[in-house]
């Protein structure tokens, strides 16, 4: 007869045995590594090929999977929008991540996607730390990783962007780290995720590796006459560096750095790329990342490439470089993880937060109808079409996000119909003669829009948190200055990105098929055999599973 201490330790050997049995045959990767490269439109793969290495992007083509045809599915395509989107699987109507900046209705005022009061920085005492993801209403997949790994495995963001460290990473993440400029020059994130920075982390900083670059020039990499994929170099699309008179290579770092915020300076530098990709290394080989029992997960963001767009415009020389030579740093990273992690024991995708306009001053010269617009004269001709019919003022609190948010305590007040209202605005601002639609809040929530320029309209609409009436500029016209590119739309140059696979568990080939890019998470979820983010709609991605 066994004792009931017996049975008890019995029934533990065997518990762990079978323990150990399963994680043996748990096939999936070590490590997952999400890669998002701010602003990349779908055509720098090809545009620039000729100019790109074997082993980079490239390598992510041969290697891997190419889906050809990704675009976004909502409007604004904005930075932490899209960075949200792809790791929680569903689009702003579900995740609340409605912009960058946003007009809260509550508060009456704008604020920031990931600034939280109740939080204070790590390794800074300035307020570039008092963040963390309380306004992401869903999980991620890093945190349906953490849940279905019982709390284990390491889930790490890192961006020089904090919204794109932060939202990807998710709620319950190991660490986010992010780049604070100044005269600061260091990683750093908030005490939401830890009360003080690793060891490595100071002892990293104190490198100041940015240095290397900002002490230098920016030229570029290969002779400049071999850019043939851009524009001149002096154009008339571009903005300048502060205190540089012109926009020519070679840019003098060590100079404009005086003048253009010290440290931030390099975020608008193509070797903002390096310092994010050596500091991504830095933290596999310090977190061990991918050595443990467990599968641990980096989402990694490069953010200059956004910096350098919206300055220059995409068909700048400077993009043309930061492109050819982010080439070189994945190429590089690839092989970090060859060796750091070894070969088949990492899974990753590489894509884009949103794509850009070509500059439309340029365009124009093209004969393209292009142009700009300005939120103010919107509001400024809402308003006196307003007073002259209600004869009332402030009826309008903000205009914004290609949103209208209305002031219902005053349209309450004096009694005015909410639906009446919110008709004749759409009236009126079908007027402006940019704008191109233009409908109510009260159709994004009563009628069901399944394709077209409504269906994104509708999948960036969030009832709680979005405007009164939605509108859309025609195509090529933005709220931005008259030189360099901007993105927020849903058209083709703002929606079409890259998505690739390459990896444990990911076919090669590619494809032409249209996917949308909440399509990521459950393709990710369904290689790891986990549960999808809370919130996905989208679907997996069958062809590039094995
Ligand atoms: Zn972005």
């Amino acid at each position: 007869m066994m004792t009931k201490k017996a049975i008890a330790t019995l029934l533990m050997l065997v518990s762990i045995v079978s323990f150990s049995q399963k994680k043996a045959d748990n096939n999936n990767p070590k490590l997952v590594i999400g890669i998002v490269v701010d602003q990349m439109r779908y055509d720098y793969l090809e545009r620039f090929a000729s100019k790109y290495s074997e082993t980079g992007f490239k390598r992510l083509m041969s290697e891997g999977y190419n889906l050809k045809n990704t675009n976004y599915n909502y409007v604004p395509t904005f930075t932490a929008v899209g960075h949200t989107s792809i790791y929680t699987g569903t689009t702003p109507s579900m995740h609340g991540i409605i912009s960058n900046y946003w007009y809260d209705k509550e508060l009456k005022k704008s604020i920031y996607c990931v600034d939280d009061s109740n939080y204070n920085g790590v390794g800074t005492t300035s307020k570039a730390g008092k963040k963390s993801p309380k306004r992401l209403y869903t999980t991620t997949i890093a945190d349906q990783l953490k849940m279905f790994q019982m709390g284990k495995g390491k889930t790490i963001g890192v961006a020089i962007k904090d919204r794109s460290s932060i939202l990807p990473a998710g709620h319950s993440a190991t660490a986010a780290y992010w780049f604070e400029g100044g005269d600061a020059g260091n990683w750093i994130t908030s005490d939401y995720y830890s009360e003080k920075l690793p060891k490595w982390v100071k002892k990293y900083n104190k490198k100041k590796y940015s240095d290397e670059f900002l002490n230098s020039q920016w030229n570029t990499l290969y002779d400049i006459n071999t850019y043939t994929e851009s524009l001149i170099d002096e154009n008339d699309f571009e903005n300048h560096f502060k205190g540089e008179g012109n926009s020519s290579f070679p840019h003098d770092l060590k100079e404009l750095r005086k003048t253009n915020g010290n440290y931030s300076l390099i975020k608008k530098t193509p070797f903002g790329n390096n310092i994010t990709a050596d500091f991504a290394k830095a933290i596999i080989k310090n977190e061990k990342l991918g050595k443990g029992e467990y599968t641990d997960m980096l989402t990694l963001s490069f953010s200059s490439p956004d910096y350098v767009g919206h300055q220059f415009g995409v068909d700048s020389k400077e993009v043309e470089d930061t492109y050819i030579r982010l080439d070189l740093v994945l190429s590089d990273f690839f092989k970090y993880l060859d060796t750091q992690v070894g070969k088949g024991n990492y899974t990753l995708f590489l894509t884009a937060d949103h794509a850009a306009i070509p500059v439309p001053s340029y365009m124009k010269t093209l004969k393209i109808p292009s142009g700009y617009f300005e939120g103010d004269d919107i509001l400024a001709e809402l308003n006196k079409a307003i007073l002259s019919k209600y004869n009332e003022e402030d009826l309008i609190e903000n205009i914004s996000n290609f949103q209208v948010f209305f002031n219902h305590d005053k349209i309450n007040e004096k009694n005015i119909d909410l639906n009446d209202f919110s008709n004749f605005i759409v009236r009126e601002i079908m007027k402006v003669e940019i704008v191109y639609k233009a409908v109510t809040a009260l159709d994004m929530q009563t009628t069901t829009y399944s394709k077209d320029i409504l269906n994104l309209l509708q999948n960036g609409y969030n009832q709680k948190f979005s405007g009164d009436v939605l509108f859309v500029p025609s195509p090529a016209y933005i709220e931005y200055s008259e030189k360099g590119s901007t993105h927020g739309s849903g058209f083709a140059y703002d929606t079409h990105v890259p998505l690739l696979f390459m990896g444990k568990g990911i076919k090669q080939g590619e494809s032409k098929k249209p996917y949308v890019i909440t399509d990521i998470a459950p393709t990710i979820s369904s290689l790891l055999g986990i549960n999808q983010p809370n919130g996905t709609n989208g679907d997996i991605i069958i062809e590039v599973l094995k």
